[in-house]
C-alpha cells in the first residue's frame, strides 16, 4: 500500500496556494515558491474571454490596468479576500496551475489554500469550487493567520503567546496563538485597497482632483506613511479636474497622504486591540516580551511598525519575507499534512 502511495506521489503535484486579493502565490512541494503574480485578468468585455489567447493574466494583465480602451476590462477576481468573480477566478487559477506544473504526465494536483478568518461558508464553498474547477483534485483550506504564523516561524506549539498581523489587499488578519491553538483572532475587510481608495477620496475632496486607483497605490507606496517621517516629502501628481474634466497637476505632501490613510489605519489598530483585549493577563504579558510580527504587503507602508508599537505598547517587528510568509506557511503544512490536519478543512467535508 505504501509503495502505491509513494508511486502516486511521484506523479502528483502538491500545491500550496496563497490566493490573495492583490497577489497569488503558488508553491510546489519539493520545489518551493514557483509563482508570484498579481491576482488580475484582462478580458474582452463583449465575450468575457481572457485576452492574448488566455494569457493576459497576472503580470501581463496588471500592466494593462487603468490603460484599457472601453472594449477591454481588467478584472480582479477577488475582493476583500474572497472570490468576487467566480468564472474569472477559475480561469486565473487554471492559468497559474498550468504555469506551475512541470511538463510530463501528472495526476490532478492536490492543493492547500489559505482563506481569511472572516470567510462565510458560502464564500468558502466558492473557493473549493474554483480551485477544483481550475484543475485540482483534492482541496483543503486553512486560516491565513495560522499559515502566516507557521511561515514566519513563530513557536505556536509552545506555552507562550505568539501574535501576527497580516495586512493584505482586502483583508487584515490578526491572531494570537499558544500551545498550538488560536487564543483570539480577528479578520477585518480592510487592507491596502481601502488605503488606495482613501487616497483617491482625499484628493477628490481636498483638491477637486480625480486619480485612478493604481496612481493612488503608487502615491501610498512612495509618499505614504503611518507615522511622521524624519523628513516629510511632497510630490507633484497629475489627475483630472473633477469639475472641468481636464488634466491638471497638484502638489501633495506626505503629511496629507498620512492623513488620508487615517481611517483604514485606525480600523487595523482596532482589530489588533480587540484581539489583545481577549487575551488573558499571562498571555498579554508574554506578548510584551514576544511582540507582534507583521506580514503582508500592507505592512510595508512606511513606519507602520512604529505606529503600531506606539499605539499598542508592544514591540513590533517585520517578518523576514512579509510578502511570502503565508505561502511559505501553507507549503510547510502541505509538506507535512498529518500534524496540521486539525487546521485543515477538506472540500469533502461539509462547510
Ligand atoms: P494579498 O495577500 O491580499 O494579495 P499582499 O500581501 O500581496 O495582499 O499585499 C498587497 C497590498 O500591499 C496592496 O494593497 C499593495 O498596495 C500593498 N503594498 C505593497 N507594497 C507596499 C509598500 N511598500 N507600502 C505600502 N503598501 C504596499
Ligand atoms: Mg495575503
Amino acid at each position: 500500500m505504501l509503495h502505491v502511495r509513494n508511486l502516486l506521489d511521484r506523479f502528483r503535484l502538491d500545491l500550496a496556494v496563497d490566493l490573495g486579493t492583490a497577489n497569488t502565490l503558488v508553491c510546489v512541494v519539493g520545489e518551493g515558491l514557483v509563482l508570484n503574480e498579481p491576482s488580475v485578468v484582462a478580458v474582452e468585455r463583449s465575450s468575457g474571454r481572457i485576452l492574448s489567447g488566455g494569457c493576459a493574466v497576472g503580470h501581463l494583465a496588471k500592466q494593462m490596468e487603468g490603460r484599457t480602451p472601453d472594449s477591454i476590462s481588467v478584472v480582479r477576481p477577488l475582493g476583500n479576500g474572497v472570490i468576487a468573480d467566480f468564472e474569472q477566478c477559475e480561469a486565473m487559477l487554471r492559468y497559474f496551475f498550468r504555469k506551475a506544473q512541470r511538463p510530463g504526465w501528472r495526476l490532478r494536483p492536490r492543493a492547500l489554500v489559505g482563506v481569511p478568518g472572516c470567510i462565510t461558508p458560502v464564500e468558502k464553498r466558492a473557493v473549493f469550487n474554483s480551485v477544483h474547477r481550475a484543475g485540482a483534485g483534492q482541496v483543503w483550506v486553512m486560516p491565513e493567520s495560522t499559515a502566516a504564523m507557521v511561515g514566519v516561524g513563530l513557536p505556536i506549539a509552545e506555552p507562550t503567546a505568539s501574535m501576527v498581523c497580516d495586512v493584505g489587499g482586502g483583508t487584515t488578519e490578526v491572531a494570537v496563538m499558544s500551545l498550538g491553538d488560536t487564543v483570539a483572532a480577528q479578520s477585518v475587510r480592510v487592507g491596502g485597497d481601502q488605503m488606495d481608495q482613501a487616497v483617491v477620496d482625499y484628493l477628490r475632496r481636498h483638491y477637486g482632483l480625480r486619480i485612478g486607483l493604481s496612481s493612488a497605490e503608487r502615491l501610498k507606496i512612495e509618499l505614504g506613511s503611518a507615522y511622521p517621517l524624519d523628513e516629510e516629502q511632497s510630490v507633484e501628481l497629475s489627475g483630472v479636474d473633477a469639475v472641468s474634466g481636464l488634466p491638471r497637476k497638484a502638489t501633495i505632501t506626505s503629511e496629507e497622504v498620512r492623513q488620508s490613510l487615517g481611517n483604514p489605519l485606525q480600523e487595523i489598530l482596532e482589530a489588533i486591540k480587540s484581539v489583545l483585549d481577549r487575551c488573558s493577563p499571562d498571555l498579554a504579558a508574554d506578548l510584551v516580551h514576544n511582540g507582534l510580527t507583521l506580514c503582508g504587503g500592507g505592512t510595508l507602508l512606511r513606519r507602520f511598525d512604529r505606529f503600531l508599537s506606539e499605539q499598542t505598547g508592544l514591540p513590533v517587528r517585520m517578518a523576514n519575507d512579509p510578502l511570502t510568509a503565508v505561502a511559505q506557511g501553507l507549503l510547510v503544512c502541505m509538506e507535512h499534512l498529518d500534524p496540521w490536519r486539525r487546521w485543515l478543512q477538506s472540500s469533502e467535508e461539509d462547510v
